[in-house]
């Protein structure tokens, strides 16, 4: 009965980045557990899509670029036309950048905040009409540790901030929308092995101190993040929304 509860058979779910890194981790789970993927992306680097494909998995790709204002709805529309429902939405694809703040300029803080923030928002805007219509819906956004505390020793302040926002604006949504039977929560992951997180030589020095700080002492494969994804976007998670559920082997108790 409780593995069941994991189960998404033919559950239709679109994840914005999930050609690599953590969004492909997720659609592995998702996709394992029966789900129709949908993914959304610039490229496909890596061969995202082939590899799920191979899996077995039922995948529809969407090339688009979020910061493209017309792209979230496209992509809604994209998603209905191939399955006519749109169930899970993952808000995954992300951006970090970091610097210190007085030399900042307004292109990488648009960047951020339109990825990080309004792509989001436009996602959720585009996908909740039709969740209501269904009668229920799933939102899980891709929030950060970093939303949370100021890491170190990056400096990054941008970033913190639209992870912040990220986190609230899934509270928002969760509260709107429970008596519509959305469902909104956030994942806040520590330090993941990926391409965002492949640090260039001359900042290689700050891998020790993120370990450090972690409890457990090591950074987190993507699919340790995929796991809890998997937990939030099923059933297994029914009386949960609104949460923020932190996967960081520890970096945010001390
Ligand atoms: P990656 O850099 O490996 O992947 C980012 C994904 O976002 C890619 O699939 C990329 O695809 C997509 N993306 C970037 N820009 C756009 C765009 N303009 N339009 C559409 N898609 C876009 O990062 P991660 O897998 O590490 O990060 C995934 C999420 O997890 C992000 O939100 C990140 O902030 C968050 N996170 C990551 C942590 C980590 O330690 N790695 C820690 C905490 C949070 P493409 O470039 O092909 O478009």
């Amino acid at each position: 009965m409780f593995l069941d509860k994991f189960k998404l058979e033919d559950r239709i779910a679109l994840i914005t980045g999930g050609t690599r890194g953590i969004g492909l981790s997720i659609a592995h789970a998702l996709g394992e557990a029966g789900a129709k993927l949908v993914l959304v992306n610039r490229t496909d680097p890596v061969g995202g899509v082939q590899e799920l494909k191979d899996a077995g998995y039922n995948v529809n790709f969407f090339e688009g670029d979020l910061l493209d204002r017309s792209v979230p709805q496209k992509t809604i529309d994209f998603t209905l036309e191939k399955h006519g429902r749109v169930d899970i939405l993952v808000n995954n694809a992300g951006v970090a950048q970091h610097g210190d703040t007085e030399k900042f300029n307004d292109d990488l803080l648009d960047k951020i905040m339109d990825l990080n923030v309004d792509a989001v928002f436009r996602m959720c805007r585009s996908a909740i009409p039709h969740m209501k219509k269904q009668g229920e819906g799933v939102i899980l956004n891709i929030g950060s540790i970093s939303g949370l505390v100021s890491n170190i020793p990056q400096p990054q302040t941008a970033y913190n901030a639209s992870k912040a926002a990220v986190h609230m604006m899934t509270k928002s949504l969760a509260s709107d929308y429970a008596d519509q039977n959305i469902r909104v929560n956030a994942i806040a992951p520590g330090y993941i092995r990926t391409e965002m997180t492949n640090l260039p030589k001359e900042n290689e020095h700050w891998y020790p101190t993120w370990n450090e700080l972690t409890p457990m002492n090591r950074m987190a494969e993507t699919h340790e993040v995929a796991s809890a994804a998997l937990f939030l976007c099923s059933p297994a998670s029914s009386y949960v929304t609104g949460e923020v559920l932190v996967v960081d082997g520890g970096y945010t108790i001390r």
